[in-house]
């Protein structure tokens, strides 16, 4: 596999890392691992994530496994378990065999949990649900121990059993790490382990009835499976000790170091996993993989490139304190990509008929266009010319300001790749008044030449020949939040952008867009990055969705904030 992207400098984790192979700690080897929940399709943080576990296992000679993290049934399914395999794949990453799941470890869990139980070191504990969050104090007072903390070994193995049996109610009873209520760390105060909950997993049905908790699947997890760096997000911070308390007591010599690093959070957007549903639920946005969701999925769909966003990710770094990274920077990453390597075409947006009265009806000539102005390799290609063409609508101005380098009442431009013209009259529609249609003439000594005279022309604008453009649709989108940090307000969905999205169903683009490739990428010239639409792009009829604008230059949208 080839990895363009430039190696990520240095870090705190990897100062960790350098340090522990240095000490020879887990006998030298490095073993990460990326372990999503399968209850949505993984976002821009997650693939920080991705990046971070999987470049360090390559930047390392080390190993990084995919581990669907799956031990609470609710929520949770195959459809995500699918899409996170092919957004993590499409990424550019590769776990060989080493795909798992916690809830194939379940069996292995359940017996952790009796020899817990063994040592003295769980107990089931009878308290509903209520009862035991009163008891679990507060920051600033001590827990109270729970009436059941003394049951004897044999009591609690019996009770366990009886719960994984289905003879219990759920919330019955639940089983708790016997750790200390007094701790002044609250994780640490008697967590619960396992818990009962009917509810059918979509992986293994019906056969189980108790499900550990992810705190306490999650640490064993990776020990069994001999991670040594265990990379998370910094929520995390203070569950490491229970981590730790659990791992040592039951396979001590494989105890991963956890190491903790700040969650991604990008302007103008939200990634928490629940707002992603509430958009997808309720119908603000068409599916997980709408290409204004922040989503891998749809980032793809739009049009971004596994390059862009691994490039995004190295650039931002890995960091201890939180922050909110501005969205442009990953739009700039996404330009940058595209400039590279995405072919130019012509395609005009809202089109305006012109008319060149001198040039004769019925002929055709092409122009041979570059591809790319940078890179003669990739070519060049024919576009077709005749008489009457489409121009961009805001390319004519009736009373245009002095600045103004297009067309307009007595004005001269260029035609990119082709001729310069001249303005010679416009059609109204009488009743709205708008302009339909403009006349000009064509001087026939521009063909790609200056004019002979030395005279300057107002500017260069892109145009499509009528009788060949292609109609095309074309979807133009904005942020999907007006405001910064849409994540920090309980009501989010007030900030919804209500521009984000633009259809503009009559477009025409040059000849050749005709049967562009569903996720190809073009530069419209003068316009912007457009990719044809992986999903709803045919031959004959395409569909383009603008991946960024030319440069930064999103609408400022007024906030409500
Ligand atoms: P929730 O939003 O419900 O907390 P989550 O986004 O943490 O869920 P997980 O499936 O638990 O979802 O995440 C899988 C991995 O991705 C975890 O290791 C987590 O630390 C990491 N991760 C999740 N969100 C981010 C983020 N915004 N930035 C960096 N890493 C993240
Ligand atoms: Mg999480």
């Amino acid at each position: 596999m080839t990895d363009p992207t430039p190696p990520a400098a240095t870090d705190f984790i990897r100062d960790i890392i350098d340090e522990d192979l240095r000490t020879v700690r887990h006998a030298g080897r490095v073993a990460t691992r990326f372990p999503p929940e399968p209850n949505g399709y993984i976002h821009i943080g997650h693939a920080k994530s991705v990046c971070l576990n999987f470049g360090l296992a390559r930047q390392y000679g080390g190993t990084c496994n995919l581990r669907l993290d799956d031990t609470d049934p609710a929520g949770e399914s195959m459809e995500f378990v699918e899409s996170i395999i092919r957004d993590v794949r499409w990424l550019g990453f590769d776990w060989e065999d080493r795909l798992f799941y916690a809830s194939d470890y379940f069996e292995k869990l359940f017996a952790f949990a009796v020899e817990l139980i063994k040592k003295g070191d769980a107990y089931v504990c009878s308290l509903s649900p209520d009862e035991i969050r009163e008891h679990r104090g507060s920051f600033t007072e001590p827990g109270r121990e729970s009436p059941y903390r003394s049951r004897s070994v044999e009591e609690n193995l019996d009770l366990f059993e009886r719960m994984r049996a289905g003879e219990f109610a759920d919330g019955a009873h639940v089983l708790r790490a016997k750790i200390d209520m007094a701790a002044p760390n609250i994780v640490m105060r008697d967590p619960i382990l396992y818990r009962i909950k009917r509810e059918p997993h979509y992986r293994t049905g019906a056969q189980w009835i108790i499900y550990p908790m992810y705190d306490f699947a999650h640490c064993l997890s990776d020990a069994l499976e001999g991670i040594t760096h265990s990379i998370c997000t910094l929520e995390f911070e203070n569950n490491r000790p229970l981590y730790d308390w659990i791992v040592e007591r039951l396979i001590a010599a494989n105890r991963p170091k956890q190491i903790e690093f700040a969650r991604l959070s990008v302007s103008y957007t939200v990634l928490s996993k629940r707002r992603l549903i509430q958009l997808v639920q309720e119908g603000h946005v068409r599916g997980w993989d709408d290409p204004r969701m922040p989503t891998v999925s749809g980032m793809r769909r739009r049009g971004f490139s596994p390059e862009a966003i691994r490039s995004f990710c190295a650039e931002i770094g890995v960091a201890k304190n939180d922050n909110l990274v501005d969205m442009a920077l990953l739009e700039h990453c996404v330009r940058d990509d595209l400039n590279e390597r995405a072919p130019r075409a012509m395609c005009v947006l809202r089109p305006l008929k012109v008319v060149i009265d001198n040039y004769p009806e019925g002929q055709t000539e092409e122009f041979d266009c570059a591809n790319h102005p940078q890179r003669p390799e990739m070519g060049t290609r024919k576009v077709p010319f005749s008489r009457v063409l489409y121009i961009e609508r805001e390319d004519f101005m009736e009373e245009p300001p002095r600045k103004y380098n297009r067309l307009g009442p007595g004005r001269e431009v260029r035609l990119r790749n082709a001729y310069v013209i001249k303005f010679a009259s416009l059609v109204k529609d009488e009743k709205t008044g708008e302009v339909t249609e403009l006349h000009c003439s064509y001087d026939p000594a521009t063909r790609n030449a200056p004019p002979a005279d030395g005279r300057k022309v107002q500017g260069v604008i892109h145009w499509v020949s009528a009788a060949h453009a292609v109609s095309a649709e074309v979807r133009l989108y904005d942020r999907l939040f007006t405001i910064e940090d849409p994540g920090s307000e309980e009501d989010f969905l007030q900030y919804l952008n209500p521009q984000s999205l633009e259809i503009l169903p009559v477009c025409y683009a040059e000849p050749g867009l005709q049967n562009a490739e569903p996720g190809s990428a073009y530069q419209f010239e003068r316009v912007g990055y457009f990719c044809a639409d992986e999903k709803e792009s045919q031959p004959g009829r395409p569909v383009f969705n603008r991946v960024v604008p030319l440069r930064d230059s999103w609408t400022k949208i007024a906030g409500k904030g």
